[in-house]
C-alpha cells in the first residue's frame, strides 16, 4: 500500500518547476474538474486558467508509483504541463493508497439563493412599505377562508391551515404497554404472565366499535 509522494511529482517536473506552481495554484483555484485512479494510471479533467474550456489529462504512473509520462489535450501538453502537474497535486492530496481505485467529481457550486418578493417585484416608489401595519390573526383567517374557495390543495391555504389536534390515546393498552408496566414486572411464572397479557389484551365489542370509530378516515 502506498500513497502518490511529492517526491515523485518533483522528480517527474525536475526541469519543469514552474509547471509545479502552476499546477498548485490550478488545484488551489479549484481547477480539477474530476479525477479518477485505477492500476497506475490517473485520469482527470483541468479547467485552463482565463478560458472556459475543460482539458483532459491522463497520467501513467510505474511500478513504484512514479510518474512515467502525461498526456494533456492543452498545446503544451505533450511538455510536462500545469495541467498534469495540478491533477498529480490533486492525487496527492486525495489518494491515500494506490492498491485501490478512486473516482471524484467536483460538485456543482450552487450558491445562489431565491431571490426574496421584494427583489422579484421592487416598488417604483422609494422606500415604500406595502403594509400600513403588522397583519393580525383576523388578516390571516380571513385570507384563509378567501383561499379555501380555490379548493384545498391551494398551497398558502395549505400552509395557513392550524395543526390538527394530537390523537387521543386509544382505549386500549398495547401489547407493548403491558409488558413493560409495572404491574407485569412484578408477576412471577409465565403461566402468570400469560394470563396476565391475556387479561388485558381481552377486548370487548363496544371497545372495539369505540375504536373503528376513533380511527375511521383521515385527517379533513
Ligand atoms: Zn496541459
Amino acid at each position: 500500500m502506498a500513497a502518490l509522494s511529492i517526491t515523485a511529482l518533483s522528480n517527474f517536473f525536475s526541469e519543469e518547476h514552474k509547471s509545479i506552481s502552476r499546477g498548485e495554484n490550478h488545484y488551489k483555484s479549484g481547477h480539477i474538474e474530476c479525477f479518477s485512479y485505477a492500476d497506475g494510471v490517473i485520469r482527470g479533467q483541468v479547467h485552463a486558467s482565463m478560458k472556459s474550456k475543460v482539458y483532459k489529462v491522463t497520467i501513467y504512473l510505474d511500478e513504484k508509483d512514479c510518474i512515467k509520462s502525461t498526456d494533456c489535450e492543452c498545446p503544451r501538453g505533450a511538455f510536462k504541463c500545469s495541467h498534469a502537474a495540478a491533477l498529480f497535486i490533486h492525487g496527492i492530496h486525495n489518494v491515500s493508497r494506490t492498491d485501490v481505485e478512486c473516482s471524484w467529481k467536483k460538485k456543482k457550486v450552487t450558491d445562489k439563493t431565491p431571490d426574496s418578493a421584494t427583489e422579484l417585484f421592487p416598488s417604483n416608489k422609494e422606500n415604500y412599505i406595502c403594509l400600513s401595519r403588522m397583519p393580525t390573526d383576523e388578516d390571516r383567517r380571513s385570507l384563509s377562508s378567501h383561499l379555501r374557495e380555490y379548493g384545498r390543495f391551494t398551497g398558502l391555504w395549505w400552509i395557513m391551515t392550524p395543526e390538527p389536534e394530537p390523537p387521543k390515546p386509544l382505549p386500549i393498552p398495547t401489547i407493548e404497554e403491558v409488558i413493560l408496566s409495572e404491574e407485569f414486572q412484578c408477576i412471577e411464572g409465565l403461566q402468570n404472565q400469560i394470563a396476565h397479557v391475556q387479561e388485558r389484551a381481552t377486548v370487548s365489542n363496544e371497545i372495539v366499535k369505540e375504536v373503528a370509530q376513533l380511527t375511521k378516515g383521515q385527517r379533513d
